[in-house]
C-alpha cells in the first residue's frame, strides 16, 4: 500500500508557512514503512530538531482504479479517519530552499500515523466534517474540511490521473494552520466531528 499525501490545502496554513498556493494539488508520497502504530508513542527522530505535527483527514481507498472522475470518486471510499502527518520542518526547510524532494522531511519511518476509521455513513456531510488536534489538553488545530481548496472527491480525481489507487492506500488531505512542534512526553488527542479519532504521547 502507499500514502498520498495533499500538500497546501488549507489557505490558513499556506499563510502561515509563507508558501503559495498552487494552481494544482500539491501531492507527495509516503511508503508503507511510514505508518505508525496506533498503540505505540511517535518517537522524535534523532535526525531533526523540529517535529511538527500536522493533523489532516484520511481516506481509506477501498477499490483499485484509475482516471476516476470526481463523480464517482465516492464510489472508490466508505472509510473516514482522522491521521497526522508528522513533518521534520528544520530539514524540509533545508531541502525546500535547495529545491530537493521532502522525502527524509515527511516520509520516515513512522511519520504517518492514523487513527481510529469511521464508516462514511455515520460522519454526515463529508463536505462540512469538523475536526481538531489537542496538545496537553489545548486546542491547537481546528477546521473543517469545508475550507479545504481541493475536496476529497476532486483529490482522487486529480490523484489517480497519476497513481493508481489501490485497496487500502490512504490519503492524507492536507492540514489547517496551527502546526507547531511536538516535545517529548506532549500527549496529542484528535476528534472528527466530535468522536475521538486519535490519541498518542510524543517521545
Ligand atoms: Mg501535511
Amino acid at each position: 500500500m502507499k500514502i498520498i499525501c495533499i500538500g497546501r490545502n488549507y489557505a490558513d496554513h499556506i499563510d502561515e508557512l509563507d508558501s503559495f498556493r498552487s494552481d494544482e494539488p500539491l501531492i507527495f508520497i509516503k511508503p508503507d514503512t511510514a505508518i505508525a502504530q496506533s498503540n505505540l508513542p511517535f518517537f522524535i527522530p534523532e535526525f531533526s530538531n523540529e517535529v511538527h505535527h500536522e493533523v489532516e483527514v484520511l481516506v481509506l481507498i477501498n477499490r483499485i482504479g484509475k482516471h476516476i472522475h470526481s463523480k464517482f470518486a465516492h464510489k472508490y471510499y466508505d472509510q473516514i479517519g482522522l491521521g497526522i502527518d508528522f513533518t521534520a520542518r528544520d530539514v524540509q526547510q533545508q531541502l525546500k530552499s535547495k529545491g530537493l524532494p521532502w522525502e527524509k522531511a515527511k516520509a520516515f519511518d513512522g511519520s504517518a500515523f492514523v487513527g481510529k476509521w469511521f464508516d462514511k455513513s455515520t460522519l454526515g456531510d463529508l463536505g462540512k466534517l469538523s475536526f481538531s488536534l489537542q496538545k496537553n489538553g489545548e486546542v491547537v488545530q481546528k477546521s473543517d474540511t469545508s475550507l479545504m481548496l481541493w475536496s476529497v472527491d476532486e483529490i482522487i480525481a486529480y490523484v489517480s490521473k497519476y497513481f493508481t489507487l489501490k485497496i487500502g492506500d490512504i490519503i492524507f488531505t492536507g492540514t489547517p494552520a496551527g502546526v507547531s512542534q511536538v516535545m517529548k512526553n506532549d500527549r496529542l488527542e484528535g476528534h472528527l466531528n466530535g468522536k475521538k479519532a486519535l490519541n498518542l504521547i510524543i517521545k
